[in-house]
C-alpha cells in the first residue's frame, strides 16, 4: 500500500510553496509602499493617508540580520517533533523588511551574521490525521548567489 502524505501549512496565508520553491505572503501599501509580514489589513504608517494594501510575495532570499538559539523546549502551542534546539533568525529581505524565521540546513556554530539565506518549507510535526504540518524556514545559499 502506498501512503499518500498530505501537507498542510502551520498557519493560513503566511507562505506558499510548490516544487518550484517557497514565497512569504505579505502586503504592500498602495500609497507609501510600506511592506508588512504577516499580511496587514491596512497600512500602519502614521504619515500615510492612503492605507489600502495589496497582497504581494515577499521574495525568496534575504540576509541574516541577527539570530538567537532556542535551547529549551517552548511551552505548548509551539510544536516540533522530534524536538531539537534550533536557531531563530531575524532575516532582512530585499524590500528592507525584517522577518523572523527558523534557520535550517546549517549547524548552529556555522551561523554567521549577514549570511545569505533562502526560503524553504519543512515539516514541523505530523498531526493526529497523519498530515505533515509545514512551516517556512531560511537556509544558507551558496555565497555569491544571493
Ligand atoms: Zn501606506
Amino acid at each position: 500500500m502506498v501512503e499518500t502524505l498530505e501537507q498542510v501549512p502551520v498557519a493560513e496565508d503566511l507562505f506558499r510553496w510548490s516544487g518550484d520553491g517557497a514565497d512569504l505572503v505579505g502586503t504592500r501599501c498602495r500609497g507609501c509602499g510600506a511592506h508588512y509580514f504577516p499580511k496587514s489589513l491596512s497600512c500602519r504608517n502614521p504619515q500615510c493617508e492612503h492605507k489600502a494594501v495589496e497582497e504581494v510575495l515577499m521574495g525568496r532570499r534575504g540576509r541574516l540580520h541577527s539570530y538567537t538559539v532556542q535551547s529549551y523546549r517552548p511551552p505548548a502551542l509551539f510544536r516540533m517533533e522530534p524536538w531539537a534546539p534550533y536557531a531563530i533568525g531575524l532575516v532582512e529581505l530585499p524590500n528592507g523588511l525584517r522577518v523572523m524565521g527558523m534557520l535550517t540546513g546549517c549547524a548552529l556554530f556555522d551561523i554567521r551574521i549577514d549570511m545569505p539565506l533562502e526560503l524553504t518549507v519543512e515539516p514541523l510535526y505530523r498531526d493526529e490525521s497523519g498530515r505533515d504540518v509545514m512551516t517556512y524556514k531560511f537556509q544558507p545559499t551558496a555565497e555569491g548567489t544571493a
